[in-house]
């Protein structure tokens, strides 16, 4: 098996050696990640400028390849061919934010294993809420074995897998639970200064999110001390509406 992996952290990010060194127990990894940190960039195609790509070498000694392009940008290189051997699977990662509910439309994270299933290759992404004492070893280990499990049970179709890992020692972690996306009440707030000229600039500021610990969900899991596997499609389609407004718009006389 020859594994992709990349980050939204840039290739010098800890947590992106960590799961290259725990993925290649499941086969040969080739880890091609953005340059710089692309966190919260969401699903890019950098159509515009040209896209660069160096061979660069981990802290840990691991050869990688550092793009200029965003976190999917690195997937759709390789996966076009800059990588020549094909690819059977990508994990995107380690973030050291969890990524929850609606954090997977910011998330490069998540977005880079999108990617991966536009071109139909299995993907996942894993992240934790880093903590020093914890490191990223014991999560990409704990990751590496949810992967090898769920591939060893037949990838489905069109999905990906967010995989959040609790920020807790091998021995602590209380089990794995398939979740699905939960609430997270984001607490954004508007920053406004004044530049030196007096011209008005802003930051998006605030607190960071908080969670809804409803059962079933992403965020329960994790507080409960459970890896989250969250199985994801691209299909945004909202089913549950769809009848009510075919029922109002459907039957429109057109031209009115
Ligand atoms: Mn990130």
């Amino acid at each position: 098996m020859h594994v992709l992996v990349t980050n939204d952290d840039g290739v010098a990010a800890p947590g992106l050696a960590a799961l290259a060194r725990a993925l290649s127990e499941l086969g040969r990894v080739t880890v091609m990640a953005p340059s710089k940190n692309w966190s919260a960039s969401g699903h890019v195609k950098t159509m515009h400028k040209p896209l660069r790509v160096a061979e660069v070498v981990l802290a840990d000694g691991t050869p990688a390849l550092a793009t200029s392009g965003a976190p999917s940008d690195c997937v759709a290189l390789a996966l076009l061919g800059v990588v020549t051997e094909p690819v059977d699977l990508v994990v995107s990662g380690i973030n050291p934010n969890c990524n929850l509910g609606y954090d997977v439309t910011y998330s490069g994270t998540v977005t880079a294993a999108m990617e991966a299933t536009i071109f139909g290759v299995p993907a996942v992404a894993v992240s934790t809420d880093h903590r020093a004492e914890i490191g990223f070893d014991a999560p990409a280990r704990v990751a590496a074995r949810v992967v090898e499990r769920a591939l060893a049970a037949g990838w489905p179709r069109g999905v990906l897998l967010n995989v959040n890992v609790p920020a807790l020692p091998e021995a602590a972690i209380r089990g794995v639970r398939v979740t699905r996306q939960g609430l997270r009440p984001y607490r954004d707030a508007l920053d406004a200064r004044l530049d030196p000229r007096g011209v008005p600039y802003y930051w998006i500021g605030g607190d960071p999110p908080t969670g809804v610990h409803e059962p079933g969900t992403d965020f329960a899991a994790l507080e409960d001390g459970c890896v989250s596997v969250t199985p994801l499609h691209l299909d945004l389609t909202a089913y549950a509406a769809h009848d009510g407004l075919e029922a109002a718009l459907g039957g429109m006389p057109w031209p009115s």
